[in-house]
């Protein structure tokens, strides 16, 4: 059985259901058996509507009074009607599921699963999912699965797909090493549950469980199985990495003394401990992967500066990518201060730079030795002389082809070194921390320093969640009170995606409303689509304290530094995720001056989210939060890694992954000595390749 093929060898499925099912990124055969239930129900379960307790309950009977509405919100429709059994009958909806009005027999009965609660003073079975109800289920103990319903896809259509193909899943062939038959690596330590057949015998009991305990193995299996790719994946980048080779720029201690005596403040404890961590990597002819781990302003930038100086010291380039041109702008400013006196020679490519061929020929000529930038640094048609040292800020920013498009231009490097691939030394900043659960899993080929402290002085920055309603009484005082004392304020406004609004009119009509009520006050506005000069000027500005108030989208949200300003307003707070409003409010509290931030929440109750805000200013602290909250495969999502969605395997689970790294060292170490070993595997090769994209930072 070759699970490459397309999903159409099922059964069922034709062309017309196989687009359908594309969309929800089921293209192949393996896509199709890896759809999991999300939930199985448990017909025993039932409860007569009599009996019905508020909560998650389980309903037999017959359906009638179906109807769909559509409501005056645009693009929500309502599907109602009525469920009764011989003891009596509720109401039932659904919200934006119109094939539900026409799914049901009127004379059969069904088994209804959902949530039955109170809702505008009624009790009704919102949105539940619903199974046929074949005669024998009456004593049966059967558990039948639910699926995610996909693209109209109900779910008791999948049920039936995956019937159609059940003779067949025996035959899926295994996937893990020491389960093939005659296999040489079959003496590997392996876990009970990893048995040739196993992973068949996983996917069927998913689908076709006979009780709870079969679930239960099969996703011990399917979790390994995942962690075991996973880690493999990791283990391969890190020993690939170790493969190339780079510039060693060794350690001077006289030079880096100088650039640290002529700083304005003295390094904390953790900030030294960072540097020397990052000065030892790039005294080594392999190439430094470092993560620099550091709240909002625990200063990674200096860190970042006196490692670029090692560097440059040894007449080497370095190049300081940043995510938008504003924090180009900014260090490009305040590493020229501290740096030109020591000699060295700075250039900003952003957009908007003048005269950018000119830049450029300095950069290949080698005139330049730190080049500041933006995306504008990975253009093809600019060379670098002697690059050596890249640093990424905020490298969550980026994606893996943009850093990888950076790290390849060494190309001077390939001429003097032909037999080997030269590397730059990669140090990637970032204040949204890896949760330490991923990091050892996920992450395991990356070095990391922290800095889990924050310059003497910063005081914790006081936040407070607020009704909108209570603008006037709270937040009004306080900005007049701030702003009086010297200090400027941040108004974040939210971005709105769609709709006749856009950006620049809502951060527009928000700064003429805010002016109306502040009218003593110099309010200026800011928005991502505004030409980068204008930008430049108003952030200009306000870093020299021209402008009181701030309204802005989150084009603010990175790295940007004005020590001066004391006070953030986020409005619409409910709209972001914790790692994003974590990166606003880091906005403040970056000089002496106590700081205070505001989040106005449109909802009776403050989300979880907001509730975590308010307790703690620690970015790891949130961090974990956040992937309680929502999980991995979000917090990775679209923009670090692709899409990294451990389906089954849960990162707590430490028992099961140190089982999982155990086999995959030793399975590395094998591919590694012997590359045909892993053809054998052409599955596993195929998904490893898959996870190295997601797991690697450089
Ligand atoms: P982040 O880690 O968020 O990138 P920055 O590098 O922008 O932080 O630093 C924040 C501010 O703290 C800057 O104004 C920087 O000059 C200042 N700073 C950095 N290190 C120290 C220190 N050890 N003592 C005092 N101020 C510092
Ligand atoms: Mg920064």
């Amino acid at each position: 059985m070759d699970l490459s093929s397309e999903v159409t060898t099922v059964s069922g499925i034709g062309e017309k259901l196989a687009e359908k099912l594309k969309k929800a990124g089921i293209y192949t055969l393996r896509d199709f058996l890896y759809f999991l239930p999300r939930d199985y129900e448990n017909f025993q379960n039932t409860v007569k509507i009599c009996d019905l307790r508020p909560g998650k309950v389980m309903v037999r009977g017959r359906i009638s009074d179906l109807e769909t509405t559509a409501t005056r919100r645009r693009g929500l429709s309502i599907t109602s009607g009525t469920i009764s059994d011989e003891t009596g009958s509720l109401r039932v909806v659904w919200f934006n599921q119109p094939y539900r009005a026409k799914q049901f027999d009127d004379n059969r009965d069904y088994y209804f699963t959902g949530t039955y609660d109170l809702k505008n003073g009624r009790y009704q079975l919102t949105s539940p999912s619903a199974t046929l109800a074949k005669d024998a289920d009456t004593t049966g103990s059967d558990l039948n699965p639910i699926y995610r319903a996909v693209s109209g896809i109900p779910s008791v259509k999948l049920v039936q797909l995956f019937e159609n193909f059940r003779e067949n899943f025996a035959f899926i062939p295994d996937l893990l090493p020491g389960t093939l038959e005659n296999d040489s690596l079959k003496n590997l330590d392996l876990p009970d549950f990893v048995y040739p057949g196993a992973r068949a015998d996983a996917l069927f009991k998913s689908h076709f469980p006979d009780n709870s305990v079969e679930i239960g193995e099969a996703r011990r299996y399917l979790a390994y199985e995942e962690l075991f790719e996973l880690l493999l994946s990791a283990n391969l980048s890190k020993q690939e990495n170790h493969k190339l080779k780079s510039e060693k720029l060794p350690f001077n201690a006289s030079n880096t003394k100088k650039v640290i005596s002529s700083l304005p403040f003295k390094l904390t404890d953790a900030q030294r401990q960072a540097t020397w961590d990052i000065l030892q990597d790039l005294d080594k002819s392999t190439p430094m992967n470092r993560l620099l781990q550091g709240d909002v302003g625990s200063g990674k930038t200096v860190v970042g500066a006196i490692s670029a100086m090692q560097a440059i010291s040894s007449g080497f380039q370095v190049a300081l990518l940043a995510p938008t041109a504003i924090l180009a702008l900014q260090h490009a400013e305040g590493l020229d201060k501290l740096l030109r006196p020591l000699g060295v020679k700075i250039a900003l490519l952003i957009g908007s730079t003048k005269h950018k061929d000119l830049v450029k020929r300095q950069i290949e000529q080698g005139n330049v030795d730190l080049v500041i930038g933006t995306h504008a640094l990975i253009t093809d048609d600019l060379v670098f002389n002697r690059l050596a040292f890249c640093i990424i800020d905020e490298q969550h920013r980026f994606g893996v082809n943009q850093r990888q498009k950076l790290l390849s231009k060494t190309a001077h490097n390939v001429v003097k070194n032909p037999a080997g691939t030269m590397a730059p030394h990669l140090l990637s900043m970032t204040a949204t921390p890896i949760p330490r659960s991923l990091q050892l899993t996920v992450f395991g080929d990356l070095d990391v320093s922290v800095i889990n402290q924050l310059p003497a002085g910063r005081q914790p920055i006081i936040t407070s969640v607020i009704k909108e309603t209570d603008q006037k009484e709270i937040l009004y005082p306080k900005i007049r009170e701030e702003i009086k004392k010297g200090h400027q304020a941040y108004w974040i406004c939210r971005k709105i995606e769609e709709g006749k609004h856009n950006d620049s009119s809502s951060v527009k009509r928000q700064a003429t409303k805010l002016q109306g009520i502040f009218p003593e006050l110099k309010i200026e506005y800011l928005h991502g689509k505004m030409k980068p000069e204008e930008k430049d000027a108003i952030m200009d500005r306000f870093s020299r304290g021209k402008i009181n108030l701030l309204v802005s989208t989150t084009v603010v949200e990175v790295g940007v530094n004005v020590p001066n300003a004391t006070l953030m307003v986020i409005m619409d707070a409910e709209g972001y995720g914790l790692a994003q409003l974590h990166q606003l409010r880091g906005r403040v509290g970056r000089g002496d001056a106590e700081s205070f931030c505001y989040l106005i929440s449109t909802s009776e109750h403050p989300s979880k989210r907001l509730q975590a805000m308010e307790k703690s200013t620690d970015g790891f602290y949130l961090a974990e939060m956040d992937l309680k909250i929502r999980g991995p495969g979000e917090i990775y999502g679209s923009l670090q890694h692709g899409a990294l969605d451990l389906q089954i395997a849960s990162l707590s689970d430490t028992a099961l992954i140190s089982q999982a790294s155990r086999q995959a060292k030793s399975v590395a170490k094998i591919f590694v000595n012997d590359p045909s070993a892993m053809l054998k595997y052409k599955e596993l090769g195929e998904s490893i390749s898959h996870y190295q994209q997601l797991t690697t930072l450089n």
